[in-house]
């Protein structure tokens, strides 16, 4: 904040122009400015630009500076200001305050807001009978509502978004019109008299048939629901898949319609004290639950909590959101019950947006249909957090977080960086935001690659800037870096590749808001190292500009390559087999079939070379005996973390060799294959195994010899790992850095990619 120098001489009255940056657009942060300009009896404007706010305000400095001080903390809900600069300009001896229509020069730097659950105000709205939006779906005001899953183009007006065709009706106007009221230039704001409606669909003898609409819509979908019926429901970023949460027998039509075998289904609750009946939540999740973004949140399930096993098969843990649209409330409370809440899509699909598109695509699935004919601008995901070491960290950053923009040290021309290949997010830095576009997913079909394209366009577009440079992984066959290198060429733009765990390390620095140097322990399933092989079990020191391998995890080979992704007891027979012990222990193998595997390795063939610490847990959790074959990626390390015995504090030996750059893991693996043989159970195996590498994690810190460590990859999803190491760390008197703005998985590849390309001295090269 920049504040212009108070005349010694007062008292007499000055004009200041004070230049607000962040969310200030459609948050109700005009009117905020209008109420405390008129109660401080001060004259002068306020305005939205293309870059935020702009006032000017006259009358005595030290009440312009309890303006400017006040605006701050009494800013509404929503809105968040990332800078103020105020100057003096010349009096103009003005009497009124006003609001003045929107200009509409410049550059496009405002800020676009994520979509916000609904507000205690308008929940109150629909829920009080004598209202006029009582019970309707589409109820919002400047606190609360779509943002980001309506709007077209910048600046933030009715215009621009996919409300435009819904015209508001007189008293809807009045509203729009009043700065006194909370649905001050709301943009999406709406009534049953002239906004969107819902409407229900269901299968009948010929097709699917429209058989309620308005009021009715509502009840008919929660009937289908108590029913035990599977029904589709167009929400705020997309469509959800949703279920009778307690019924085993429509959670499991639900996996096999969808071909989702065993990764967890999210549930959705109706409000905290429902959440509660699912999970225990700690104040930290309870906060997070209830917030304006309304994650899901991986919470611990409540024993005895009314959930069919088949949403979470194995797993301690629950993903719950809290329904965060008036829509979703209306039939959570009707339905009277939790539910699951899934995406709607086919399995690596991205999630369906239209009506049509939604009939055609999940028709196979669904039993039924809630529509609405608000038109969604662009699929979004809902967001995972889970809280580890005291703060909630992002598995996916999308909903409700997209795509408010990471602030980092550096400024420079436009950028784009494409991400990784898994988990993909793209991001866009304008000057020194680094927007983060919601989640993609992972770039695994044409469908997912073209929705890929389509979420680069629509940056490029929103934020009307032509990235000077692309940014991409160090891996070769990557779709996002082929789609990079392709465009490169065909703009003529240059292109920088940047490897893989470097690009996490930069991401973790720059999410801390730390420039470096730090040791990056960056542990996850894969990525392309330096030297062609399969990295993932890293040790960098270094920066954004640049970072040495100091260490890694000793490498073994990978039979079947990426394969073994699903088949951790390939990941522990190559362990065994690298250490020259008895593989005959491993009881899941036909002969035929462990000596083909075994041949492979001894050939090489097909059998890359890997650090991955991915797949040394997966490894470790088929040795314990937890899971052998997994269904998705990361299933065997979350039921190994989740079997962990937590009262056992021992811990398995790992060496240092190779000079210490080599962490060798086999000391471990004879541990734990010694207490196997002596019947000791997989809980307290598990438990030393993360202890072990926590505290191997140290040795390696102490080492390298950097005081700063930062974690990410992965693997510190993990919560035993993440916590049992940067306590481990912390005792040591290491400072320890975690992500709190990004994901440690791929997810936040983006941000780093933006980091290192910022910070290099020649940041590109040809493609
Ligand atoms: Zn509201
Ligand atoms: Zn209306
Ligand atoms: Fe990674």
């Amino acid at each position: 904040m920049t504040l212009p120098e108070a005349p010694v001489l007062a008292p007499e009255a000055v004009r200041w122009q004070i230049q607000v940056e962040g969310a200030v657009q459609g948050v109700g942060f005009r009117p905020t400015v209008y109420r405390l300009a008129t109660e401080l009896g001060l004259a002068g404007w306020v305005t939205n630009t293309l870059q935020g706010v702009v006032v000017e305000v006259e009358g005595m400095p030290e009440v312009l500076e309890e303006f400017v001080l006040r605006l701050q903390h009494e800013a509404p809900p929503l809105a968040s200001i990332l800078a103020l600069h105020a100057e003096p300009v010349g009096v103009l001896g003005e009497r009124s305050f006003a609001i003045r229509p929107s200009a509409s020069d410049g550059a496009r730097r405002a800020l676009i807001l994520p979509d916000a659950a609904i507000c205690p105000a308008c929940l109150a709205d629909i829920r009080d009978p004598a209202n006029r939006r009582y019970g309707y779906p589409f109820t919002n005001c400047t606190h609360c509502g779509p943002r980001f899953s309506i709007i077209e183009a910048l600046p933030y007006d009715r215009l621009h978004t996919t409300m435009r065709d819904f015209a508001l009706c007189p008293e809807c106007r009045c509203e729009y019109e009043d700065p006194d009221d909370r649905r001050f230039h709301a943009q999406p704001n709406a009534c049953p008299a002239c906004g969107p409606h819902v409407e229900f669909h269901a299968r009948g003898a010929h097709g699917w048939a429209r058989t309620a609409t308005h009021k009715g819509a509502i009840p008919a979908a929660a009937a289908a629901l108590r029913a035990g019926q599977i029904v589709a429901v167009k929400g705020l970023g997309g469509f959800h898949l949703l279920c009778d949460a307690a019924n085993p027998a429509s959670v499991k039509a639900l996996r096999e319609r969808k071909g989702r075998e065993e990764k967890p289904l999210a549930l959705m609750a109706l409000d905290l004290a429902q959440a509660r009946t699912l999970i225990e939540p700690n104040p930290s999740e309870e906060t997070a639950l209830a917030s304006a973004a309304a994650p899901i949140v991986v919470g611990t399930r409540r024993p005895g909590s009314a959930v069919a096993g088949e949403v979470a098969p194995g797993n301690p843990t629950l993903g719950v959101m809290i329904a965060y649209t008036p829509l979703h409330w209306l039939l959570l409370c009707e339905t009277g019950r939790p539910v699951v809440a899934t995406s709607g899509n086919l399995s690596d699909e991205p999630i369906c947006t239209g009506n049509d598109e939604a009939v055609e695509r999940l028709g196979g699935i669904a039993d039924a249909f809630l529509l609405h004919n608000r038109p969604i601008a662009r699929p979004i995901d809902d967001s995972v957090v889970r809280v580890m070491a005291g703060a909630p960290r992002f598995v996916r950053r999308s909903r409700g977080y997209a795509p408010a923009p990471v602030r980092i040290g550096q400024d420079g021309p436009p950028l784009l960086a494409v991400g990784g290949h898994l988990k993909n997010v793209i991001a866009l830095a304008v000057g020194r935001d680094v927007f983060l576009s919601q989640h993609v997913g992972d770039l695994e079909t044409p469908q997912a690659l073209a929705a890929f394209a389509r979420v680069i366009d629509d940056f490029a577009r929103m934020y009307d800037v032509q990235p000077t440079a692309l940014v991409h992984d160090l891996h070769p066959d990557y779709a996002s870096t082929q789609w990079a290198a392709q465009q490169a060429r065909g703009a003529g733009a240059p292109c920088l590749a940047v490897q893989h765990h470097h690009a996490h390390l930069a991401a973790c620095l720059a999410d801390n808001g730390v420039e470096g140097p730090a040791l990056g322990v960056i542990w996850d399933g894969s990525g392309y190292g330096g030297d062609g092989s399969v990295w993932g079990g890293e040790f960098l020191v270094g920066s954004a500009s640049g970072a040495a391998r100091a260490a890694h995890l000793r490498t073994f080979r990978l039979p079947g390559g990426e394969t073994a992704v699903r088949q951790p007891r390939r990941c522990a027979l190559a362990l065994l087999w690298e250490i020259g012990a008895d593989t005959a222990t491993l009881a899941d193998f036909g002969a035929g079939e462990r000596h083909v595997l075994e041949q492979m390795l001894a050939r090489g063939v097909s059998s890359p070379v890997t650090s991955s610490a991915g797949r040394l847990f997966d490894a470790l959790a088929a040795l314990a005996g937890i899971r052998t074959r997994a269904h998705f990626e990361g299933q065997a390390a979350m039921e190994f973390e989740a079997a962990t015995d937590l009262t056992e504090r021992g811990a398995y030996p790992l060496a240092l060799s190779g000079d210490g750059s080599i962490l060798d893991w086999e000391p471990l693996v004879q541990a734990l294959l010694d207490d196997r043989a002596r019947g000791v159970p997989a809980g307290i195996v598990a438990a030393r195994c993360h202890r072990g590498l926590a505290a191997a994690i140290v040795a390696v810190a102490q080492s390298v010899g950097q005081t700063r460590v930062a974690l990410s990859g992965g693997c510190f999803q993990n919560r035993l790992l993440t916590e049992w190491t940067a306590n481990a760390l912390r005792a040591a008197g290491f400072e320890v850095l975690l992500h709190r703005q990004v994901p440690a998985n791929d997810g936040g590849l983006c941000l780093g990619q933006i980091a290192v390309a910022r910070a290099a001295a020649n940041p590109v090269s040809a493609c």
